[in-house]
């Protein structure tokens, strides 16, 4: 069998990596993701239109998780005549339902941008209609247990611990009597994240491992610690009568955020002021979220204590567009957690647009904030920041919590790589080689000297490489 290497290949996004199986006539392929690139809108649109291969040879995908880098281009495969299984986890394929939808919409109101400002006519990559038959392919199953993908090839899921739902996937590959096993990482989360479990690094052992090495030059802070200045955020703006501004990415860091909250306000360590999640995409989010406990941390308090863990007195999640904007006209302090991460697009621009001038009131920041976006520019404490066309002069004061990362850093990879090789000797296999993707080429390079200097083989796969397994 071989692999080849598609997408965050020595990049970030566009996660797909294709399994070939066999020769000839008998041959499979099956892929491992298929997200959607993303960057400059120009480069990544001629980008994502490139099928990773011709898609009748395609006889089965497989999923790690739902964010877009890894899920994003599932639609386009089905728009352009996909007809086989999507496997995934259930709770992957319930988030896939909205996220993919949101999706679909912005790539609809961009053509539609386009075609009005700029008369350029470009098809949208997907449209709703294709989103929807996505679902429609999707097979969501449980960790840890092996299902059949293809002739030759059965796969199964452990937990990752990077948002709800994640997975590393396990593939065993049967050629003849050959029979060999592949593990993708696919994104690996951290100890301690609120909600979801901690990584389990898979116990199957393997010949080959695809890694993702996003962090693979540093260490992040504690995810303990950035629950302390959590609560002292709320505690210190709460006291000076201001607003909690937080922009967060709709899907994951909005309910850790939420859930949180939840805990410092039972164990008493913030007042009770309201809080407001102000996104649609995040009400949906939670919803599912809600549907999945199966996927929750039985080790946390919270999750073995509370029924549910996203709605108590203090939370209300608005719904459309008018009861954002009355929260302007409200007095006292308040939290508004809402879309987009780093500031771009959303609800959080009315916010910002209406409180970055108040001294009294906070913006948090809690995800990596991109070059070039609003988020940046309030990291960097700019005097003024450009929103709807205005300069808006910025004296709220700004707080950067570093801790919620939802990817492993260095150790995290590091120790994770370790036993899933220790667990290969004990079966005695060798050492696998390791090829590592999803990381910019500073992360990459670093991360490869400590593997080699750890015993481990490994290479840094571009776009287009094969390797045989
Ligand atoms: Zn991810
Ligand atoms: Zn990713």
């Amino acid at each position: 069998m071989q692999i080849e290497f598609f997408g965050a290949a020595q990049e970030v996004t566009g996660s797909c990596h294709i399994l070939r199986v066999g020769s000839g006539s008998t041959q499979r392929t099956v892929l491992l993701d298929c997200g959607m690139f993303q960057g400059k809108r120009s480069e990544s649109r001629e980008k994502n239109k490139r099928l990773p291969v011709p898609i009748d040879d395609i006889d089965a995908v497989i999923l790690s998780h739902a964010h877009i880098d890894h899920a994003g281009r599932l639609p386009y495969l089905v728009a352009r005549g996909y007809t086989g299984t999507i496997w995934a986890t259930a709770a992957t394929r319930d988030l896939c339902a909205i996220m993919l939808a949101d999706s679909a919409h912005i790539q609809e109101k961009d053509a539609e941008y386009l075609a009005r400002h700029r008369d350029e006519i470009i098809e949208p990559l997907y449209r709703m209609e294709d989103a929807t038959r996505t679902q429609e392919r999707m097979v969501g199953m449980p960790y840890n247990k092996w299902f059949d993908v293809t002739d030759g090839v059965r796969a199964r899921f452990t937990e990752a611990g990077h948002i709800l739902g994640s997975a590393s996937v396990v593939v065993e590959v049967r050629e003849g009597e050959r029979l060999k096993r592949i593990i993708f990482s696919g994104d690996i989360g951290r100890a301690g994240l609120p909600i979801i479990r901690d990584p389990a690094p898979p116990e199957d052992g393997a010949d080959v491992i695809i890694c993702e090495s996003t962090y693979g030059n540093r260490d992040h802070e504690s995810v303990e610690g950035a629950r302390d200045q959590l609560a002292k955020v709320v505690r210190d703006t709460a006291a000076r009568g201001g607003r909690i501004l937080i922009p967060a990415f709709a899907v994951g860091r909005t309910q850790e955020l939420v859930y949180d909250l939840h805990t410092l306000r039972r164990d008493g360590k913030i007042p009770e002021i309201p809080i407001y999640i102000d996104s649609p995409l995040a009400t949906n989010a939670t919803a599912v979220f809600a549907m999945h406990p199966e996927a929750y941390d039985q080790n946390e308090e919270l999750v073995r204590r509370s029924p549910n863990l996203f709605d108590f007195p203090m939370v209300s999640f608005t719904r459309d567009v008018s009861e954002s904007k009355r929260l302007n006209s409200m007095h006292g302090p308040m939290i508004i957690i809402a879309a987009s991460g780093m500031a771009e697009s959303g609800r959080i621009l009315h916010h910002l647009h209406y409180g970055a001038s108040d001294p009294r009131n906070t913006i948090l920041i809690v995800g990596f904030q991109a070059e070039h976006t609003l988020g940046r520019r309030i990291v960097e404490q700019r005097p003024t920041l450009r929103i709807f066309g205005d300069e808006v002069p910025l004296t709220a004061e700004v707080e950067v919590l570093n801790g919620y990362s939802a990817h492993a850093d260095r150790s995290g990879l590091l120790s994770w790589l370790r036993d899933v090789r220790r667990h290969g000797e004990r079966d005695g296999r060798g050492t696998p080689t390791v090829y590592l993707v999803h990381g910019e080429h500073s992360a990459q390079e670093a991360f490869a000297t400590q593997l080699r200097g750890d015993g481990f083989r490994t290479e840094i796969p571009a776009a287009g490489t094969v390797v045989p397994v």
